[in-house]
């Protein structure tokens, strides 16, 4: 049994910031993530991308943002439970919850932040028959590391942020030209994107298929060749390294939902003026995972939220003492020593 005074399930940014800020109050904390690394969205899809609305920071990549709040985190020394989804949490006679991961692991708790972002999220995948057989083998739905396609060809789909941003990419960092296929003329990205990739076509580094989409895959073992269906031609094959499906994720609440909280529209509904609480007491729901009056996802906004939930947290795990709250610049950093 693993047992702290605050458990936090999902270690990306906000759950991350909610060991700092729990760590001022002197709390110690635990987080569980589904996923083998911490970081959250801003791992799993976009470490490479640029954030412009982190207060103090004009820019800073995701990735960058996810190690320096680890390092902001680090003097109050949080343990992980990393690759095992919460399943089940019970409330106990004293109060305190006991979570139960995937792989049976035990946590007790007097209190629980979810700062579960979106859930486990999965990516839409389109509908063909061999696309599971060539997944990780030249089928990617998200892009970790941009290093390992460059040097390859690549075909990406899609009409949204997420297939522009990265057909723009690979076109200024990639030798061979991207070819972006996508099934309506008209496209849901930014306007500025839109116009870099008509220019990067004309520059002859993208190769657009509008009207079109992908209808089958070929290969011995990893992907050899596509084949485009596009509105008033023939089906072609293409030869290509990799396919980028980026259709979007589409977000799953899983076993969060079963835990008889109150859900509205796959997000946790919470006690937005004071400190965040679920309807359950001593359970919080922080950052993308919670819902609001005029809740915005954004990563600052989470960071608020974990701040005002460990003042509450305080006080049920400390019935008997006051906290007062002083500045970092007055009493400094006090780390734990173990
Ligand atoms: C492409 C893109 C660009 C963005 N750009 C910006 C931007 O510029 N500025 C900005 O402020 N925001 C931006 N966002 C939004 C931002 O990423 C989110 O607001 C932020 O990630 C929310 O952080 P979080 O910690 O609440 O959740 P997440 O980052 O979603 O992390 C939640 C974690 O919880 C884990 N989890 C969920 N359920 C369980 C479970 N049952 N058991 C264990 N672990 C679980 C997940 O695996 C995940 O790692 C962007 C999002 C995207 C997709």
């Amino acid at each position: 049994m693993i047992k702290t005074d605050i458990l936090i399930i999902g270690a990306g940014p906000v759950g991350l910031f909610t060991v700092f800020e729990a760590g001022l109050m002197k709390l110690k904390c635990h987080l569980i993530d589904a996923i083998p690394q911490v970081g959250g969205q801003l791992s799993e899809i976009y470490p490479k991308k640029p954030i412009y609305d982190i207060p103090g920071f004009p820019s800073i990549l995701a990735g960058e943002l996810v190690h320096n709040l680890m390092e902001q985190a680090a003097p109050f020394k949080p343990t992980f439970t990393l690759g095992e989804r919460a399943e089940t949490i019970k409330k106990q006679e004293d109060g305190s919850f006991i979570v139960t991961t995937s792989e049976g692991t035990k946590h007790q708790a007097p209190v629980v932040i979810i700062a579960g972002g979106l859930g486990s999220f999965e990516p839409r995948k389109p509908l063909i028959d061999s696309l599971a057989s060539f997944e990780k083998r030249g089928v990617e739905y998200m892009v970790r590391e941009p290093e390992t396609f460059l040097g390859k060809k690549i075909f990406i789909s899609g009409g949204g942020d997420s297939a522009l941003d990265w057909a723009i990419y690979f076109a200024e960092h990639n030798n061979s030209k991207v070819g972006l296929i996508h099934r309506s003329e008209s496209f849901r990205a930014h306007k500025d994107s839109l116009e870099k990739v008509k220019q990067l076509e004309k520059e002859n580094k993208i190769e657009l298929f509008t009207l079109a989409e992908v209808v089958g895959l070929r290969g011995q073992n990893d992907l050899e060749s596509i084949e485009i269906k596009q509105k008033g031609k023939e089906n072609s094959w293409f030869d290509t390294d990799c396919w980028l499906p980026l259709f979007g994720l589409s977000p799953k609440l899983g076993p969060i939902a079963d835990w008889g909280l109150d859900i509205e529209k796959n997000a946790i509904k919470v006690d937005h003026t004071l400190d965040y609480q679920t309807t359950v007491p001593g359970i919080f729901a922080v950052g993308d995972v919670n819902t609001y009056p005029g809740k915005l996802k954004l990563i600052l906004c989470g960071f608020h939220e974990a701040t005002l939930a460990v003042q509450t947290a305080y006080k049920i795990i400390h019935p008997e003492k006051r906290f007062t709250l002083k500045y970092t610049t007055v009493q400094g950093i006090q780390g734990f020593d173990e």
